[in-house]
């Protein structure tokens, strides 16, 4: 594999954290050649400049399409706002680049259809930001549910739940904005939804509520703005596996702060996980004695994988920003042509759907198939 020139666009919170990953993932795996931290576009051309110094970028830009047109950038990192995927992701890859894109794909779903086509005719790599597949204990669980450790899989439970947006007077931003999707269904719900997608598969119907906890928020001037996105989503679904599932969504929940708490119930067992806790899972087997019959909690060690190339130490932890990292380094495996745990804008497309199916379940107040 040639070494990679990386073009980064956006350097906020996912814009750090992608920044983070492209300068770990050789020392964190050491089996890739150092990726070349070529290009980074900033709406603002200072904030560019002073980025690109911190994170080691060669140069910077206010314009985000002279990256796409720089020959030495191979793969772009998109983590701008929802609304900006479509166009700069599309760009990329009739570009010639391989593509990193933050989540969700893009609010209208005719836009994430033609980000998959063109990633289709374009041949390249795509990789969506949906880190928390990439989190050892899940990879396990995923095992485990191969091996048929709880039997069959009837019922899963899931919740994701912050408070970032729990202050209703806490300033009007860009997340309470219709343009930037439906709220807490595509915003947040699809981390849950990934987590589905990569341990069972699709989703195949669905029956959706979504709510306003505040009809309006503060502009910085006090005036109050109309909310126009459902901070709270409610879901009845089925998987393809035709196992039944509830999930719950709330961004506006104190006290809840990295909240994605699975429940996944088998004909011989139970898993539970919680990404608040997220280096360890509960699991509970009938195959053990009825005298010792109970949850047992695993913690994360080097068995594993790919724990062992961050710690050689068990039950010490990974964090957030190391699940970025691990997925950088699935992205440059299937650039290489090698097995990849990722979803690319293909499988994206079915989260998208899936999501848009329940936006309709919640206006026509009924079961849609998704
Ligand atoms: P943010 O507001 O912190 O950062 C966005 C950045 O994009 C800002 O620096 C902004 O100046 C820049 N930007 C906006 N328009 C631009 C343009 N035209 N050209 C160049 N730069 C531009 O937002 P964030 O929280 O980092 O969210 C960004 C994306 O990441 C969103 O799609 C969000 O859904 C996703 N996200 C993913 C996760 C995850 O766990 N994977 C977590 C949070 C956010």
């Amino acid at each position: 594999m040639k070494s990679l020139g990386i073009g980064l666009i956006g350097t906020g919170y996912m814009g750090k954290c992608h920044a983070l990953a492209w300068n770990s993932v050789l020392p964190v795996f050491g089996d890739i050649p150092r990726p070349r931290l070529v290009h980074l576009a900033e709406a603002n051309p200072d904030l560019a400049t002073q980025r690109a110094a911190e994170f080691g970028f060669e140069q910077a830009t206010g314009d985000w399409r002279e990256l796409i047109a720089n020959p030495d950038v191979d793969v772009v990192s998109i983590t701008t706002p929802n609304a900006f995927h479509a166009e700069m992701a599309i760009a990329a890859l009739e570009a010639g680049k391989h593509v990193w894109c933050e989540k969700p794909m893009a609010p209208a779903l005719a836009d994430a259809e033609r980000m998959a086509d063109a990633a289709k005719a374009s041949g390249k790599t795509t990789v969506l930001g949906y880190n928390y597949i990439q989190n050892p204990m899940m990879r396990h669980i995923s095992q485990l549910l191969a091996e048929d450790t709880i039997g069959t899989v009837n019922h899963v439970r899931v919740e994701m739940d912050e408070d970032f947006m729990a202050d209703p007077t806490a300033t009007f931003y860009w997340k309470s904005e219709a343009s930037s999707g439906y709220g807490a269904l595509d915003d947040f719900g699809v981390h849950p939804l990934s987590l589905l997608h990569y341990l069972f598969g699709n989703v195949s119907r669905v029956m959706a509520s979504m709510a306003k906890p505040f009809p309006t928020r503060p502009l910085k001037d006090g005036t109050p703005r109309d909310v126009e996105t459902f901070d709270i989503a409610s879901v009845l679904f089925e998987l393809e596996t035709g196992a039944s599932g509830v999930m719950a969504l709330n961004r506006s929940a104190w006290g809840r702060k990295g909240r994605i708490a699975l429940q996944i119930f088998g004909s011989r067992g139970t898993i539970t996980y919680d990404q608040e806790r997220m280096n360890e899972f509960q699991l509970y087997t009938t195959s053990d004695r009825g005298t010792e019959q109970g949850f047992r909690t695993i913690l994360t060690a080097p068995a594993h994988e790919p724990y062992n190339r961050f710690i050689p130490a068990p039950g010490h932890g990974l964090g957030f920003n190391d699940l970025k990292i691990i997925e950088c380094h699935e992205l440059l495996n299937k650039i290489d042509g090698r097995p990849s745990q990722t979803i690319g804008f293909a499988e994206g497309l079915d989260i998208e759907r899936a999501v848009h199916a329940m936006a309709q379940s919640h206006r026509e107040q009924r079961w849609i198939a998704v």
